[in-house]
């Protein structure tokens, strides 16, 4: 059995990124990836182009130069989201894994299980092999993305070291509304959607036993307050509403019992309900048409539709949830931020034990903010493990 300096579980995005850094230092560094390729989620990212970073994102100045230094990834910022310079997610899984080569790359390899037994870290992979080290680092991500190998495991790999873990919730996903919406199905419009929440309802609606069950996901942490406005194209599905505005407030969701959530969409934002009146009833006298021609047909005949008392400045959906770790980005909930020490993403209860990625309770905006999250731990982690004391 080969003993490693720094052992590390996933070769995602930050498990890359934290094998680079650590061989880097010259550390006897393996990685564990139960895949049978590294990065495979990376070369998905972005719509394939992989927007890595962003400007606004934590620290991502330093994210940007050291990806530069050990992988070559040349950043091009497109409105604030960095992407590589050849807008191409598969050159940045390839740079990352020729970055983490000096580490062993030990792939089909799912860690099962994971224990600190004096000063040494065991891990055992589900075909029985076994792997020690000095330090470890657990970077095997979320839920969000199954189909990239995402199951959860690293939760109970955490638990295992005595940490806690804040329920796992898809973010960064479609909305999945109660109504109908076949007669919206393909439409695109630009809008201001805003999240809104109703509490203390009761109610025996299908949906509201959707909430009951939690299916939808229920967590107790505080959010920013509601109503949560963002602005940009709206998609409509059969069953939902998509689109990156309404992605980012499905960050926003706390589905639980006695709970409604109202997603509502204004297609004039620049105009006061007035004001849209004003200029509707001129269309309707001088040219026999309303809405047509200011919003997509199929849209306009909807919120038009007689009798039903719809409005273009407010047109709601009741949310029942979002669509599931399948669409989801990114996972909200994980192990709290309390239990890393903020700089290198050491744990507080288990020294040499560290923790990184989407694995950690940290989920950001659409826009680079997840990936510059997964290389900030990542590199710190592997910057500091296997440090002597
Ligand atoms: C479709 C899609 C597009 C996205 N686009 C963007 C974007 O453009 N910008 C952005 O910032 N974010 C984006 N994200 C989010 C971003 O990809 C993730 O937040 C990021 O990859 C998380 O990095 P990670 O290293 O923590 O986990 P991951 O990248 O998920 O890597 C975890 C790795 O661990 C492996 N693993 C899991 N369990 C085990 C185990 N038991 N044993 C061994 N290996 C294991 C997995 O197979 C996987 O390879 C996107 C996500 C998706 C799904």
């Amino acid at each position: 059995m080969t003993a490693y300096d720094v052992l590390i579980i996933g070769a995602g995005a930050s498990g890359l990124a934290a094998a680079a850094a650590a061989s880097e230092r010259g550390l006897k560094t393996a990685l564990l990836e139960r895949n049978d390729a590294p990065g495979r989620k990376i070369r998905a990212t972005g719509n394939g182009r992989c927007n890595y970073s962003n400007v606004d994102a934590p620290r991502s100045a330093v994210v940007v130069e050291r990806l530069r230094q050990l992988a070559g990834i040349e950043p091009a910022v497109e409105e604030g989201r960095i992407y590589p310079r050849s807008f191409e997610a598969a050159t940045v899984a390839e740079a990352l894994a020729n970055a983490a080569s000096g580490a062993d790359l030990i792939l089909n390899a799912r860690a099962v299980s994971a224990e600190k037994n004096g000063g040494v870290f065991t891990v055992k992979t589900e075909d029985g092999r076994a792997f020690v080290s000095r330090a470890l680092i657990l970077a095997c991500g979320g839920k969000a993305g199954i189909q990239y190998g995402c199951y959860g495991d690293g939760y109970k790999l955490a638990k295992a070291f005595g940490h806690s873990v804040e329920r796992p919730i898809p973010a960064l996903d479609a909305m999945v509304c109660a109504e109908d919406l076949e007669a919206l199905h393909g439409i695109r419009a630009l809008a201001k959607a805003t999240l809104s929440m109703e509490s203390g309802i009761s109610c025996g609606g299908e949906f509201c036993s959707i909430y009951a069950s939690g299916n939808a996901g229920a967590d107790s942490r505080e959010r920013p307050e509601l109503p949560v406005s963002e602005e940009g194209e709206v998609q409509f599905t059969r069953n939902g509403i998509s689109g990156i505005c309404v992605m980012d407030l499905s960050r926003y969701l706390r589905l639980q019992a006695g709970t409604v959530y109202i997603l509502s969409l204004d297609f004039f934002p620049e105009k006061t309900a007035e004001e849209l009146e004003k200029m509707l009833t001129e269309r309707r006298r001088t040219f026999g048409t309303g809405l047509k021609g200011l919003v997509p047909e199929k849209l306009a005949e909807y919120i038009e539709e007689p009798g039903k008392g719809r409005s273009a400045k407010d047109l709601s959906f009741i949310v029942t949830g979002t669509r599931g770790w399948k669409t989801a980005q990114v996972t909200r909930g994980g192990v709290p931020l309390s239990e890393v020490d903020p700089e290198t993403f050491e744990s507080v209860l288990c020294k040499g034990l560290y923790i990184t990625g989407e694995l950690l309770d940290y989920d950001g905006p659409c826009g680079g903010f997840n990936l510059n999250w997964a290389f900030l731990t990542g590199l710190a982690a592997g910057g500091n493990a296997g440090k002597e004391d």
